[in-house]
């Protein structure tokens, strides 16, 4: 399905919406106001990919460091800020990309409407975030047996108290922790209204189940044209965020190029350790921008036909690998040298 046009609008030099690509966001877990793992924590997240980031200030001391962060990050930046207006002004005020708050409790109405006005000024878009578990009261009371127009109201009430105060650069996320709850309010919320959405399903779980029901969740309003950024919220390290929420894109058609590596699932014929091998790889080089597809097989049954197709593949045999580079064999290795052989290949690769 065509992917819904939605407004654009800018985060630093990263663009939201419209024809926009969808972007990758993760969200640092280090401290608050902790300078120097904050940037490293970003400069892990953009090496794999990430394509803006979101920290979180939850006081106004901790604000202090936007001007360093933003002064080294090769990324743009959101804070996450809560209940504290004042908070959201500094944050504006000391040059940050984008703010994550909600309109309904930051502050009083004049704090919104001034939040909103210095936003504007300084061209600095705000997500408004609706989760499943901070619901306003009378949403939940009003909306028991359905959840995801509960989360549809609680953003329209939102959108509205920004577009009162006479602003509109706005993204939106209605997040649940349940699936079927998550794409039903993405559902609803992209026919009510055309600014761009965050998809993302919240307290998504570990690295295993949250994985799978992020992508569930993301693939399916994906396919059906809703979503223009994603957040795959992990309880594991952000950059694994990342390097699922690049996978996601990837095998839906959003992103192509970039090393895709394909392994055999195994079985009693395997001759060489290839869940080691392929997850190496992974982790060694998935992130790279060369689009090549490497194929890690364990023995000669489908091993040489499906690694002659891919750019450069590996065969095991006999405690060893035969190497392929384009479809041709060039030499066997002992199995010990295969991860070098395999990355020097890489690294030859134009
Ligand atoms: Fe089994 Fe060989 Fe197929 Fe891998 S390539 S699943 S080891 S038959």
């Amino acid at each position: 399905m065509a992917r819904k046009k939605t407004k654009q609008i800018s985060v630093g030099n990263v663009l939201i919406g419209g024809d926009a690509p969808v972007t990758v966001q993760s969200m640092t877990n280090t401290l608050p106001g902790d300078l120097k793992s904050t940037l490293e924590q970003i400069k892990e997240l953009s090496v794999v990919g990430c394509d803006i980031v979101r920290v979180s200030f939850p006081t106004i001391e901790s604000t202090s460091i936007i001007p360093d962060l933003k002064k080294e990050s090769s990324i743009p930046i959101v804070a996450d800020v809560h209940f504290n207006a004042k908070i959201a002004l500094f944050a504006i005020e000391k040059g940050i990309d984008k703010l994550r708050i909600n309109p309904g409790n930051i502050g009083k109405p004049e704090e919104v409407t001034q939040i909103a006005r210095e936003a504007s000024q300084k061209g600095i878009p705000i997500r408004v975030g609706v989760n499943s578990g901070s619901l306003p009261k009378d949403l939940e009371e009003k909306h028991k047996e359905n959840i995801p127009m509960a989360l549809k109201e609680g953003a329209l009430r939102h959108i509205q108290i920004l577009e009162d105060a006479g602003f509109s650069d706005i993204v939106i996320a209605t997040k649940s922790s349940s699936v079927m709850e998550t794409i039903e309010a993405y559902r609803l919320i992209s026919d009510a209204t055309d600014y761009p959405l965050h998809l993302g399903v919240t307290e998504a779980g570990t690295l295993f189940s949250g994985t799978i029901r992020s992508s569930v969740a993301m693939s399916i309003l994906l396919n059906e044209g809703i979503g223009d950024t994603i957040r795959v919220s992990l309880s594991a390290n952000p950059v694994e965020e990342i390097k699922v929420g690049i996978e996601i894109l990837k095998s839906l058609g959003h992103r192509s190029g970039g090393v895709r590596v394909v392994a055999c699932p195994t079985c009693a014929r395997n001759e060489i350790d290839v869940q080691a091998l392929a997850e190496e790889l992974e982790k060694r080089v998935g992130f790279l921008k060369k689009d090549i597809t490497i194929a890690v097989m364990g023995c000669v049954v489908n091993g040489p036909g499906e690694a002659k197709h891919a750019d450069i593949g590996v065969t095991g045999g006999d405690g060893k690998g035969v190497l392929f580079r384009k479809g041709e064999k060039i030499r066997i290795v002992k199995e010990c040298e295969i991860l070098d052989a395999i990355l020097e290949e890489i690294d030859n690769w134009e």
